[in-house]
């Protein structure tokens, strides 16, 4: 086997045993890079110096004895949209095309503590606003078991170098599902935690409320090993919880006998794939056979999470986004031509007009050219929203709405521990299938946007392939700091099953 198809749980016992060096397993994972992602394009920058240079110092600190974090020597592939000192972070923007941070991220710095290799930064839609990564404002993302098609996003990247063997760790965010559709879609692990679980701080914001990071990989042991890493709370982060990290590996081996498992059939009847239907079905059985009892509940407002998602997404991220002015920070349009002597007698409005002062006139510039097409669309969709007049028609009735899915969920956890459903209603789509349709492109994320607006965590686990081969993962649903419910039970169905150890050939 190569050290590239090892997870990370079983690369750790290998430099445990010196049966290779952190400078050799990062090696392995740079050459694997190196021929693999000319097609995948997972990567949108690859620290090759620094990735050595930990990996030697982490060689150095065994050889000596010293203490080593529990990561030492592990590469990790982060989404670009988390801040690093000195490191491009360009959130997949021509606005941040230049953006070197000045400071880590929380999260950023738990991996540098936890002696984490950051061996380069993954691809993402622009902003994390979008499903395909196509919005990535400098490449598409192709997903490794067809290239042909997109690898889901916005956390695209991250998901397309696990299914490649690119790295055995990845770290995702998600606001409506950008951790857990391209993990879906990609045949690995994405979970997504309690709002509040792991830190924003360095997060560049889309949606405040509905942001939160998160641990990709291909087997729960290994979701459970970085998500201990990077939970817990940070002064930095004002919604950052002050609940007790549990030890999310240490649950892993409870059987389930007893788990009272939610189905919620009714989810899933209408515009789901029946290869998907029926590999939740399969997939829900098993855990029958694993001890858990299943319980029919329903969601009453499920069908409205698009609807409410859609107005309350946009309208934070046209509030964040106005600081990309072109002055404060991101991309500035060049100078403008100067006006002639006189300009201002020939066009009587120039001078007097606000709107065609120079300064709103650099930050028209700034914007048209340093955000794409669909940030704008949001920007526009959110700053119509909160417009007076209009607020109290879609922004507040989006804010009611989100709380009625949220006391759905408190209803249905008063009756079962988790739930369990599909993540997305299809496979993966062809690249460009639907670039030119936002709202089926939106209706995709009908299974994931509930978690968000009501602040759970949520994992999606592969189950299955379709007949074209594509995978496909059920999502289960915890009460909030439930995490370990998720990593345990997502930990039996592994044990029972191997649709975790396929991976696609790409060479
Ligand atoms: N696909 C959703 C959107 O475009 C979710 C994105 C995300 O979770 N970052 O808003």
């Amino acid at each position: 086997m190569e050290l590239t198809d090892a997870t990370a749980t079983e690369l750790l016992g290998k430099l445990a045993s010196r049966a290779c060096s952190a400078v050799e397993l990062t090696r392995s994972f740079l050459d694997r890079i190196a021929r693999t992602d000319s097609s995948v394009g997972a990567f949108l920058s690859i620290d090759e110096r620094g990735a050595l240079a930990s990996a030697a110092a982490i060689d150095r600190r065994r050889a000596a004895g010293g203490p080593l974090g529990p990561l030492a020597g592990i590469p990790v592939a982060v989404k670009d949209v988390f801040c690093g000192r000195g490191v491009r972070s360009t959130c997949g923007s021509r606005m941040l095309a230049d953006f070197h941070p000045p400071y880590d991220a929380t999260l950023v710095a738990r991996l540098r503590a936890a002696d984490a290799i950051l061996i380069g930064r993954t691809n993402m839609d622009e902003f994390a606003m979008g499903s395909s990564t196509e919005n990535s404002a400098f490449h598409p993302t192709r997903n490794p078991w067809d290239i042909g098609r997109v690898p889901g996003g916005s956390s695209g990247g991250s998901a397309a170098c696990l299914a490649a063997r690119q790295a055995p760790l990845a770290i995702g965010t998600d606001t409506g599902g950008s951790i857990r559709q391209p993990a879906a879609f990609c045949g690995v692990i994405g979970l997504k935690p309690t709002y509040g679980r792991v830190s924003r701080h360095g997060l560049v914001a889309f949606a405040s409320s509905l942001d939160q990071a998160g641990p990709m990989a291909r087997t729960a042991e290994d979701t459970a090993l970085l998500l201990g890493v990077i939970a817990g709370h940070d002064p930095s982060d004002s919604t950052s919880a002050r609940v007790p990290v549990s030890g999310y590996r240490q649950a892993l081996g409870e059987p389930l006998n007893g788990l009272r498992l939610g189905v919620v059939r009714g989810q899933w009847t209408e515009g789901v794939e029946r290869a998907v239907a029926s590999a939740i079905e399969r997939a829900a059985d098993l855990f029958r056979e694993l001890g858990a009892e299943l319980v029919d509940v329903d969601l009453p407002h499920h069908a409205y999470g698009i609807a409410a998602y859609y107005v309350i997404a946009p309208c934070e991220a046209s509030s964040n986004l106005a600081r990309y002015d072109g002055i404060h920070v991101g991309y500035r349009a060049a100078a403008a031509p100067r006006r002639g002597p006189g300009a201002a007698e020939d066009d009587p409005g120039a001078a007097g007009d606000a709107d065609d002062s120079p300064l709103i006139d650099l930050y028209r510039r700034s914007r048209t050219e340093g955000f794409g097409l669909e940030v704008k669309r949001r920007v526009m969709l959110g700053t119509f929203a909160l417009s007076a007049g209009y607020q109290d028609r879609y922004y507040v009735k989006a804010l009611r709405v989100r709380r009625l899915i949220r006391e759905d969920y408190d209803a249905a956890f008063q009756r079962v521990d988790l739930l369990i459903g599909p993540t997305t209603p299809t496979t993966a789509y062809r690249i460009g299938e639907r670039s030119a349709d936002p709202l089926a492109m939106y209706l995709g994320d009908l299974f994931t946007v509930g978690a968000n607006l009501a602040g759970l965590p949520a994992i999606s686990v592969p189950c299955g392939a379709d007949g074209a081969g594509l995978p496909i993962g059920f999502q289960l649903h915890a009460p909030p700091f439930q995490e370990e419910s998720l990593l345990r039970a997502a930990h039996q169905y592994q044990s029972a099953t191997d649709w975790h150890s396929r991976g696609p050939e790409l060479e």
